[in-house]
């Protein structure tokens, strides 16, 4: 198997068999990520390349294989019909495949349409991982995220239509202290239009070489401290009516919250009370991303 620039994959795809089908992200712009800044530029790898990849793997995997992930920044922007060729060919492939997934931002979901989701659902794309990051217009604005509340809403909409299971990223804390409040209502009320399979909770974390972390250093961006973290957290999970499994899985988290909304409101809401009677410096430190 073949690999170029960073392999990123998610925590919940640990166990999946990788093999990469784009290179970099064609949107490479997002003022808080260090993905692929300065690194390789977007690519599709060509098919039959991606293809052998997966034979390679069958000789080592074969059967075992029930999760397949082709990582990279944005694989969702490939041309659909080849996207939908390697997914074909991999069930094809691998006798016990349950799962094919990939990242994708809501501008080139939104791109596809409708009928893009259901041609990828029907080859057997089956989950996308989609950086929701907030459903504020100004903060997806400044952080240069390429699109906006009803284009994210939009997206969405197509994906869970299409029956893919859609997991929504949402970043704590990536308003800042200027923005933590229209960050909380705006992020809820987008969540509440999808209502997707699953939420999931990062931690704003400055990483290097990133404009955010420039306006971190020079004092333009003040970020929120543990304590207004959570109670940005408790925020948003009070205004959600969705019916959305909600999990914190990720190191930049200050606890660690799972469970399915609307049942498991009360008890997210106790473990974040209970983290707000600890002290400030009793969670991780700050510190500087470098992966
Ligand atoms: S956050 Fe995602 S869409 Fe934005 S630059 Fe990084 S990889 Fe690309």
């Amino acid at each position: 198997m073949r690999y170029e620039g960073p392999i990123y994959r998610p925590p919940s795809e640990a166990d999946s068999l990788l093999i990469q089908a784009t290179v970099g992200c064609p949107h490479n712009r997002c003022t808080f990520c260090m993905v692929y800044k300065n690194g390789i530029k977007y690519k599709v790898r060509p098919v039959e390349d991606i293809k052998e990849d997966m034979r390679e793997a069958v000789g080592e995997y074969g059967e075992y294989v029930r999760t397949l992930f082709f990582p990279a920044g944005n694989t969702i922007a490939m041309k659909t019909d080849k996207l939908c060729e390697i997914c074909h060919y991999a069930k094809d492939l691998f006798p016990n495949l349950e799962r094919i997934t990939v990242y994708g931002s809501s501008q080139y979901i939104a791109g596809k349409g409708s009928d893009g989701m259901k041609k990828l659902a029907e080859a057997g794309l089956s989950r996308i991982h989609v950086g929701l990051e907030s459903g504020d217009d100004e903060i997806l604005r400044l952080i240069k995220k390429g699109t906006d509340s009803k284009q994210q809403i939009e997206a969405g909409k197509y994906v869970m239509g299409a029956g893919i299971e859609l997991s929504l990223y949402v970043i704590l804390g990536i308003g800042g202290k200027e923005r933590t409040r229209q960050h909380a209502a705006e992020t809820a009320g987008v969540l509440n239009r999808i209502s997707p399979d699953f939420i999931r909770l990062r931690t704003f974390v400055p990483k290097i070489n990133t404009p955010l972390l420039k306006d971190v250093m020079d004092g333009t961006f003040v970020m929120l401290g543990p304590h207004e973290v959570l109670r940005e957290t408790a925020d948003i999970i009070k205004r959600l009516e969705v019916n959305s499994y909600l999990t914190s899985d990720h190191y930049t988290n200050y606890i660690n919250i799972e469970g399915k909304l609307p049942a498991a409101r009360e008890r997210l809401l106790q473990i974040i009370e209970a983290g707000l009677r600890k002290s400030e410096n009793q969670f991780r430190p700050f510190f500087v991303g470098k992966q």
